[in-house]
């Protein structure tokens, strides 16, 4: 199967569950209630790299959530990822023990990991009512931080749905301590577009100046492509950036827009 094929086919179960229950809302989607009806006991514990983890035996299984995580966004998403494997990945694994990575990965990094990242995105925040919830809007703090709250997810992931489901061209840069961390694009541009992991956030970016803290937080400015990424199309030189600085944890989103 194609890459195409198994991402339509994980996000297709979980939008077998909204119909299932008849969910309307991501308020209704009371994941531990979900899992139970599914044969899985949801708990918190002590973890010590892993976000989560799944133990399967037979027709049940219990999904630990490392009680370290602070965010309620996180945990949910984490619960989501180790659903997808109870769903899709009986055959592979009676373990699994996923990290924050994994919860990240891409299909060329892990397919199993990707398939369950695909399956929580859809559950979290099913493209019927995420679509509709972006359209016409901009990237922006306000809209990002309106569809976290609404889909009870993290900035990250709500950021992230944007950039997937979005018609615009859009980029989601994650930046840390001054570099590039790791991104997404929409998938118009994943072939034209390249960003350099690893590499310096551009003094002359809204992130880059977030980081000498010169800027308040929330600002939209008119960006050079070539300040962000190695490769881009010809038409996209110049492109519009909003930073989503992530509280105390020193990290920025740079949500960027090609017109
Ligand atoms: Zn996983």
């Amino acid at each position: 199967m194609s890459p195409e094929v198994r991402r339509a086919f994980a996000a297709g179960d979980a939008a077998k569950l909204w119909r299932q229950y008849g969910f309307r809302s991501p308020e209704e989607l009371v994941l531990e209630d979900v899992a139970w009806a599914l044969g899985v006991a949801v708990m918190e514990g002590p973890l010590d790299s892993a976000d989560a983890r799944l133990v399967r035996r037979a027709d049940r299984g219990i999904i630990r959530v490392n009680r370290e995580i602070r965010q309620h966004g996180r945990k949910r998403f984490a619960i989501a990822h180790e659903l997808g494997h109870w769903r899709l990945h009986a055959a592979i694994s009676q373990l699994l023990a996923c990290t924050k990575e994994d919860m990240l990965a891409r299909y060329k990094e892990s397919e199993p990991e990707a398939e369950a990242n695909w399956f929580a995105a859809e559950l979290l925040m099913p493209e019927d009512l995420y679509r509709p919830a972006i359209a016409g809007n901009a990237p922006n703090p306000d809209v990002i931080n309106g569809l976290a709250n609404r889909f009870l997810v993290t900035r990250t992931a709500a950021a992230v749905r944007f950039v997937e489901l979005c018609k615009e061209h859009c980029v989601f840069v994650m930046c840390e301590k001054g570099r590039i961390k790791w991104w997404r694009c929409s998938k118009d541009i994943e072939g034209p577009l390249w960003i350099d992991g690893g590499t310096a956030v551009s003094p002359r970016t809204l992130a880059g100046r977030f980081f000498e803290g010169k800027i308040p937080e929330a600002e939209t400015q008119c960006v050079g492509m070539c300040e962000w990424a190695s490769k881009f199309p010809d038409y996209a030189e110049d492109a519009m950036e909003a930073i989503i600085p992530l509280g105390n944890t020193g990290a920025v989103i740079a949500m960027i827009w090609l017109e």
